[in-house]
């Protein structure tokens, strides 16, 4: 298949309720197709059009979810089409290939996070001591690879998270602000590394992206063409680079439009 889409999922394709940002009247709201569960309950949507331009899809390129989920949280997704020969978890520490981790990819990906960045454990003691009960609500490490914060957004203070940044780029490390969750990632672990190895493998020729939050700035400077949604931290921050789109849409909405973009694309 020539053409790669690597799209990341929450906040790009798949929406939790209090992120899908409907504006219209009640009884014009588009219909909303459920594709996560999770313990028994309701998670992720996507609307009905674009469950359906996601099948399509399928059919003129390949199709490769790329997340910063751990490989469990990306497995109770259930994507409408195909199941795709490729996915990335763990913002690239996992290649999937048929659902099954590629062993060696994620052997190089610690060769390199033990070179080039400061290890998980001096992370995780900085934000055990400077991570205030108040907003704190969970501390989470994702795959043993990297770590983030479930917080109260409302009493999380701006310059905490400002302080945290400068200190972890000082290791090697990232900060990002999703909804709910402070991300600490090092910085060799990228999406990008890992679709560049897709790419490699597959053969593709052409590779589309989206994404919404600081983790995609990479996978979009990565990609031939792009698109991010109306929201975001990239929105946020009026993020840019010459061969990516900034789409007016927010919220769920902004998925449909960024899989016509995609369709259209590939189309081409
Ligand atoms: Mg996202």
């Amino acid at each position: 298949m020539p053409v790669l889409v690597a799209s990341d999922l929450d906040r790009t394709l798949i929406y939790s309720s209090a992120a899908l940002a409907l504006t219209m009247p009640d009884a014009r709201a588009p219909r909303l197709l459920c594709v996560e569960v999770h313990e028994s309950r309701p998670l992720s949507y996507m609307t009905e059009t674009a469950a359906r331009l996601l099948t399509d899809l399928g059919d003129v390129a390949a199709f490769v979810p790329t997340t910063t989920r751990t490989r469990k949280q990306f497995q109770r997704i259930n994507l409408p089409g195909p199941p795709p020969a490729f996915a990335i978890c763990a913002n690239g520490g996992h290649l999937l290939v048929d659902g099954v981790t590629d062993r060696d990819w994620h052997a190089r990906v610690l060769g390199r996070l033990a070179d080039e960045c400061a290890p998980l454990a001096e992370v995780r003691e900085h934000l055990t001591r400077t991570a205030d009960p108040v907003w704190l609500r969970k501390q989470r490490v994702a795959e043993d690879l990297f770590a983030y914060l479930v917080v109260d957004r409302e009493l999380l203070p701006e310059d905490w998270v400002k302080e945290l940044a400068a200190w972890a780029e000082n290791r090697g490390w990232t900060v990002s602000l999703q909804g709910r969750k402070v991300y600490a990632v090092p910085q060799p672990l990228t999406k990008s590394a890992a679709v560049r190895e897709v790419a490699r493998r597959t053969g593709a020729d052409l590779v589309l992206a989206a994404g919404d939050s600081l983790l995609d700035a990479d996978l979009l400077q990565a990609a031939d063409r792009g698109w991010r949604p109306g929201h975001g931290e990239l929105a946020d921050t009026g993020w840019l680079a010459p061969q990516i789109s900034a789409l007016p849409e927010r919220g769920v909405l902004a998925g449909e439009r960024i899989l016509r973009e995609f369709l259209a694309e590939a189309r081409r």
